[in-house]
């Protein structure tokens, strides 16, 4: 696969989802690190970035809700780069019916190397890591590069 690199900025886009059993937790955790997060950019899914708005002082963007398109959306921005940082607490015990976007999200996360934590030890480990507030150097799939190729390698 085709590869670019991009530079991630010390002032990050983070985006936050919580499925409804996790979202005490997430709040919990936003909260003790309310501090750290102002000083970037928070996105998430409609009821989990309402959540962290009306208890936190964090401005969040809001989506759709998770179930009503907002993890695709989610994806849909980690496919141009847009998102930096996921933190999201998924609920390994609930059966869910947008489970298909769940996973896709999931994909397209590790696909184009998005640092993600899906629980909240891994979201302390991330949070408080050097790296968190610096420049780092990713290797992202180059969509249009591999476009070209798939249309040169097939006979259309
Ligand atoms: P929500 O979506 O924040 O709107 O609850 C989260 C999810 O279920 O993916």
């Amino acid at each position: 696969m085709e590869t670019k690199q991009i530079k991630i900025q010390k002032k990050k886009t983070i985006a936050l989802v919580a499925h409804d059993h996790k979202k005490r937790e997430l709040l919990e955790w936003v909260r003790e690190n309310e501090k750290k997060l102002s000083h970037h950019e928070l996105i998430g899914t409609g009821t989990t970035a309402t959540l962290i708005r009306n208890n936190t002082s964090l401005d969040v963007k809001r989506l759709a809700s998770g179930p009503l398109g907002g993890d695709q959306q989610l994806g849909a921005l980690i496919s141009k780069s847009k998102i930096d940082i996921l933190i999201f607490f998924w609920d390994p015990l609930e059966a869910l019916p947008h489970d298909p976007d769940v996973k896709a999200l999931l994909r397209i996360s590790t696909l184009y190397d998005v640092a993600m934590a899906t629980s909240k030890i891994t979201a302390d480990y991330l949070i408080t890591s050097n790296l968190f507030d610096e420049e780092y150097n990713v290797y992202v799939p180059n969509t249009e590069d591999n476009v070209e190729n798939r249309i040169s390698d097939n006979k259309f």
